[in-house]
C-alpha cells in the first residue's frame, strides 16, 4: 500500500469510528520519521512492511482501544518542543502554552535582563518548567512534582531539550519551603471528583495529574496558603484553571493577598483559563 492510500484508509475508519482524522497522520509521521511536508512527498511510494505493521498495530490501539495518540507515538508538541510523554505524566495542552507565554511576557515587562527565581508547582512532563528555561536563560528554574514516574520524563525531557531545571520530588510546595522565589507557575489538577470526564483522558491520564477534589480547587488553596512563606515581597503567580473557577481562585488569591493585582485571562477558546496574582510589579498581559 502507498503511504497515499494507508493515509486516506486510516483517516476513513478514524472518521467512522469518531475519531479525530489527525490522529492517523500522527502516527504515520512518527513510524516513518517524515513530517507531514515529507509525506506529502513521498506519498506515491509503497510503505515498508514493517512500517506498516507497526502503524496497523498502533492504529488499532488508537481507534479501538481509545489510547491517545501522544501516548502512542511518546510525543507531544509544545510551545515548538518536541516533549516525550507517557502514562506517567500529562499531555501538555495547548492553553497550556498560553499560560508560558503570558508568564514570559510579564517577565519581560518587569524583569528582562534580571535573573528571576522560579517554581513550577507539579511539572508533569516538564513542558512548563523546561520551556521557560529554554526561552528566558535568566530564569533558575525549579520544579516539584508528587509522582517519580512524572520527575522521570520530566528530566529525560530536559535532558534531551538541553534545558536547566532543578527538579525536585515532593508535594506541592513541599521540597521548596526553604527558598524564595520571584515567579509561581503551575497547572495543577483540577478537574472536580465528581465531573464527568471524558473516556480518553480519564481511562488513559494518570488520576493524580487530573482531579482537584470534589470542587477542583483543593490545590489552589494548598499552593496559594503556602505561598506566602515562599514568595518574595514583589512577585508575579500565574495559575491554568477549570473554565467556571476564577471567580473562586480570585477570591482564594485576594484571601491571602489582599494588595495585590489579581485578574483572569481567557484562552484562545474564549473560556477563563488563568488566573495571575501579581504584586509589586506591572501587569501588561491584559
Ligand atoms: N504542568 C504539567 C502540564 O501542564 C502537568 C500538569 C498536571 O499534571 N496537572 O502539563
Amino acid at each position: 500500500m502507498t503511504i497515499e492510500e494507508k493515509l486516506k484508509s486510516s483517516c476513513k475508519l478514524a472518521l467512522d469510528n469518531n475519531k479525530e482524522e489527525s490522529g492517523c497522520l500522527f502516527l504515520l509521521s512518527s513510524i516513518t520519521g517524515w513530517n507531514t511536508a515529507e509525506l506529502y512527498f513521498h506519498q506515491a511510494e509503497s510503505m515498508k512492511k514493517e512500517d506498516e505493521e507497526k502503524f496497523d498495530a498502533l492504529l488499532h490501539q488508537y481507534i479501538y482501544e481509545n489510547k491517545p495518540v501522544q501516548y502512542l507515538t511518546g510525543e507531544a508538541f509544545f510551545y515548538g518542543y518536541t516533549f516525550n510523554v507517557n502514562d506517567n505524566c500529562l499531555i501538555p495542552r495547548p492553553e497550556t502554552e498560553q499560560l508560558v507565554e503570558n508568564i514570559l511576557m510579564l517577565y519581560d515587562r518587569n524583569m528582562k535582563g534580571q535573573k528571576a527565581d522560579v517554581v513550577d508547582i507539579g511539572t508533569g512532563s516538564g513542558c512548563i518548567s523546561i520551556t521557560l528555561s529554554l526561552e528566558e536563560a535568566n530564569m533558575n528554574v525549579t520544579a516539584t512534582d508528587i509522582s517519580e514516574g512524572a520527575l522521570d520524563v520530566a528530566r529525560s525531557n530536559c535532558k534531551k531539550l538541553g534545558g536547566k531545571v532543578n527538579f525536585l520530588q515532593g508535594d506541592m510546595l513541599q521540597p521548596v519551603m526553604d527558598k524564595k522565589f520571584d515567579i509561581l507557575v503551575s497547572n495543577p489538577p483540577y478537574i472536580p471528583t465528581t465531573e464527568v470526564v471524558d473516556s480518553l483522558v480519564k481511562d488513559n491520564e494518570p488520576n493524580v495529574a487530573l482531579f482537584g477534589g470534589n470542587d477542583g480547587l483543593y490545590f489552589y488553596r494548598i499552593i496559594l496558603e503556602n505561598s506566602v512563606k515562599i514568595m518574595k515581597d514583589k512577585f508575579i503567580m500565574g495559575f491554568e484553571h477549570g473554565y467556571d473557577k476564577s471567580r473562586e481562585i480570585e477570591d482564594i488569591a485576594r484571601s491571602f493577598y489582599p494588595d495585590a493585582n489579581i485578574y483572569t485571562l481567557k484562552d484562545y477558546q474564549g473560556l477563563d483559563r488563568m488566573t495571575f496574582v501579581i504584586r509589586g510589579y506591572k501587569n501588561d498581559t491584559k
